[in-house]
């Protein structure tokens, strides 16, 4: 589809997410779009094209509000801090009102005061930490530099400096990990009581160091049993103390989830700008458009004259609809039933009935007053429902889409 072809609808709410592209170096088992070893010239100038996309998108949107920003990676905290002050100083001038939240990753590799004083006087409410674990051979496996002295230094930083909320990544499943480092890491964590913990497992990506050394039988793999193992110890710890499990690989502490990422699971509109990211938004006469950034930085700094060479997806109700499932099943409190109808004009289990019976009688999903959601026991196979649902063939006719 022609970028040309249509045009964007005014969008009372939204929700902005800016991609920075940087990073110190590559780690081991990294396939996000991050590249390493950039120099300040190239950032100034792609944070100058981030902003120039920013104002491009709200002015042709129009939001009453923007409800919640997030700046993420790649690695926001390498940038040097004059530019990362005029990312945010430009951010608050475009986006007129006070999100409800904002915000921004970093890496204790580059993380200071400087920082944190930063983005605490430019409305950030809100930051994520990638620590992933604090083990020193376990860090060295995932190509992670700082060691647990670095990790120790920073959130003692936070814990005397920060005043808003803190997320932290976490993974499990790494080759050679134990139930010990997993207990040890999450002993760190908890000691602070931070408000968001965001717990994966490690997977395999095509393309990174770690694929090509275990293709190479430089390293064994761990058993999908070990990892789920870690993971499940490391899940029933958290709940222990009081995290809620609200999304797959998400806890927080009561009403810390969030905000951006529920938005996102629940598909309200949402601008994604720098290269790589990808905006879902409304266009004129009902279309849903994904407009994708290129995830390469020479395509996306052609600019405005050339769009940024974004890429323009029309979508489909069929692409909505399994969108709108495969997301919100993410979450424990489930999909909205008022949010379901008013985009669907129907109930779930009349538009998949074969579907909805099935997954019923083996425990899977379930209904209340309020919302359709996922059983424990179905989020934790939600990959296999997933594939279920799109082999399930669904008679959309009749079904006129009214988004967001
Ligand atoms: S810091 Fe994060 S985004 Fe950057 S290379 Fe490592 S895993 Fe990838």
């Amino acid at each position: 589809m022609d970028f040309k072809s249509f045009t964007l609808t005014s969008c009372k709410n939204l929700s902005l997410y800016i991609h920075i592209p940087f990073c110190e170096h590559k780690c081991y088992y990294c396939d996000f779009f991050s590249l390493p070893g950039i120099d300040k010239a190239v950032m100034e100038k792609t944070i100058r094209e981030i902003v120039n996309q920013t104002d491009f998108f709200l002015q042709r949107l129009g939001p009453e509000k923007i409800i919640s920003v997030y700046i993420g990676g790649g690695t926001p905290s390498i940038l040097p801090k004059s530019v990362l002050k005029a990312l945010l100083q430009k951010i608050n001038t475009l986006v007129s009102s006070k999100p409800a939240e904002f915000t921004v990753e970093a890496n204790p590799e580059s993380f200071d005061e400087e920082f944190i004083s930063l983005c605490a006087e430019h409305g950030v409410t809100r930051l994520s930490v990638g620590i992933q674990t604090c083990s020193k051979q376990l860090r060295a496996t995932l190509g992670r530099r700082g060691d647990v002295e670095r990790i120790q230094h920073v959130l003692g930083l936070i814990k005397n400096k920060w005043l808003g909320d803190l997320n932290c990544d976490l993974l499990c499943g790494i080759p050679g990990q134990t139930l010990q480092d997993v207990q040890r890491d999450l002993k760190t964590v908890l000691a602070l009581n931070i408000a968001h913990i965001a717990l994966y497992t490690l997977t395999l990506e095509p393309g990174t160091v770690l694929h090509r050394q275990h293709e190479n039988g430089l390293l064994p793999w761990p058993d999908h049993n070990v990892q789920d193992s870690l993971w499940l110890y490391a899940r029933d710890l958290l709940v222990k103390n009081g995290y809620s499990h609200y999304e797959i690989s998400n806890f927080s502490l009561p009403g810390k989830g969030c905000l951006h990422n529920i938005r996102y699971w629940l598909l309200k509109p949402y601008i994604g700008v720098g290269p790589g990211a990808v905006s879902t938004v409304p266009a004129e006469g009902g279309k849903i458009v994904r407009l994708s950034n290129p995830l390469h930085l020479p395509g996306f700094l052609r600019g405005t004259a050339k769009s940024w060479s974004m890429e323009v997806e029309l979508l489909t109700q069929r692409d909505i609809f399994f969108e709108h499932l495969m997301l919100g099943f993410r979450l424990k409190k489930g999909i909205p039933k008022r949010l379901f109808h008013k985009r669907f004009g129907g109930e779930l289990p009349e538009l998949i009935p074969g579907l909805w019976k099935e997954w019923s009688e083996r425990g899977f999903i379930k209904q209340s007053t309020t919302a359709y959601c996922l059983t424990l026991r179905g989020r934790l196979i939600l990959n296999r429902m997933l594939t279920e649902l799109t082999q399930y063939k669904i008679d959309m006719s009749g079904i006129k889409i009214n988004w967001p």
